[in-house]
């Protein structure tokens, strides 16, 4: 975990702990007195579950996420109890049994998984599960008709339980009614179990005010920098830059034609410099008509197609002694972060951080653990 990177690293993501431990404490003190969680699925969104959980937990987050089984496991074996971790997408069938043995909360989806864990509630080990109630999204969790029945059956006093949740399907766009529906299908659930622990908001919930907060936010993507407020200033740190080296520079003539498919056209003569970080490294290919890259703080864009691994950024602005083989190319720096990657790749911060792949060297900074 070194700070520099070996002169054979090829391209570098760099990833500030000490901005994410931030982004928690400043969503923790916005939601407050709400508990604030912390979502660290899918490796932390790309940024490595094991320095990013420890940091947040460092930073005194005692409640985690994920999504599957296996991601608990993989979690509760780098933090012994007692900090919480729950599984969003519940017990797969058959796997009940594996929640108590590794400690971890499966949050219930629908009465078939309620089926499975009611068989396993009461051994050992077993901590009290989560209820999703679906309150207008229809991914998962209980149906309204199926929560209802659920309660006239007395079910929920057969087994302990934490909590909650729910979550909310348009929440990046504040005007949307949708959120206030949900809000108050939430809040009209929650009355009947007051005690219990209620969760509505993930990273923009907790931006649509303190009345989508109720005991517990589970932020994700504000945690690692994406912009939970779009089209609002980004409130949160900047968490990953990614820079990668330039392994060639080439002069071409007018009418040299660029990468696969012929696809650029050069319109002029010009400097080309080849970089080492393509789709294989989870850099979009989609980026291609659109994205660019800094040198020296310069904008350079990219130029016909990215490949698997290279992509060509059209140098001729650039001074030739910065520009030149070694010499890194910045391709997510405070000025371009994800969001920005994201929109000119036709996506979503989310995908372009949990699309970051296994090739790059990674520096982690900010948080000694
Ligand atoms: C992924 C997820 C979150 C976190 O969402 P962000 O938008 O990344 O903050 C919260 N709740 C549920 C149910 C999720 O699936």
């Amino acid at each position: 975990m070194g700070s520099e990177p070996p002169v054979r690293a090829g391209a570098v993501l760099d990833i500030d702990l000490g901005a994410i431990a931030e982004n928690w404490r400043s969503l923790a003190a916005l939601a407050a007195p709400a508990e604030c969680a912390a979502v660290v699925k899918a490796d932390a969104y790309g940024l490595g579950m094991e320095p990013v959980s420890k940091a947040l937990a460092q930073a005194g987050c005692r409640i985690f996420f994920v999504a599957s089984l296996d991601e608990g496991i993989a979690l509760r074996r780098l933090h012994p109890q007692p900090i919480e971790i729950a599984v969003f997408n519940g017990p797969l069938p058959g796997t009940a049994r594996e929640f108590p043995a590794f400690g971890l909360s499966p949050v219930l989806n629908d009465p078939g998984q309620f089926e499975d864990w009611a068989l396993v509630a009461s051994s050992k080990g077993a901590l009290p599960a989560l209820f999703h109630l679906d309150t207008g999204m229809a991914r998962l969790g209980f149906s309204l008709r199926e929560f209802d029945a659920f309660i006239a059956r007395g079910l929920s006093n057969s087994m302990p339980w934490r909590g909650f949740i729910s979550h909310l399907a348009c929440a990046d766009d504040p005007g949307h009614p949708q959120n206030d529906e949900q809000k108050q299908r939430f809040t009209a659930a929650r009355a009947r179990f007051p005690a219990c622990t209620a969760s509505l908001a993930a990273s923009c919930g907790i931006f649509l005010g303190r009345d989508y907060h109720f005991d517990l936010v589970r932020p994700g993507a504000a945690l690692y920098g994406v912009n939970p407020q779009s089209g609002n200033s980004n409130p949160m740190r900047p968490v990953a830059r990614l820079k990668a080296r330039i392994v060639q520079v080439r002069e071409v003539d007018r009418g040299a034609r660029v990468g696969y498919g012929a696809a650029h056209l050069m319109a002029r003569p010009g400097r080309l410099a080849i970089a080492a970080v393509g789709y294989g490294d989870g850099w979009p290919r989609s980026m291609s008509p659109r994205g660019c890259a800094r040198i020296g703080g310069k904008r350079v864009p990219v130029i016909g197609r990215i490949s698997m691994d290279l992509s060509t950024f059209d140098v001729s602005a650039v001074d030739p002694s910065l520009a030149r083989p070694g010499a890194f190319i910045d391709l997510l720096d405070e000025e371009y972060g994800v969001d920005r990657a994201a929109a000119d790749a036709g996506t979503i911060g989310y995908e372009i951080l949990t699309a970051l792949g296994r090739r790059y060297h990674r520096i982690y900074r900010g948080f000694e653990g």
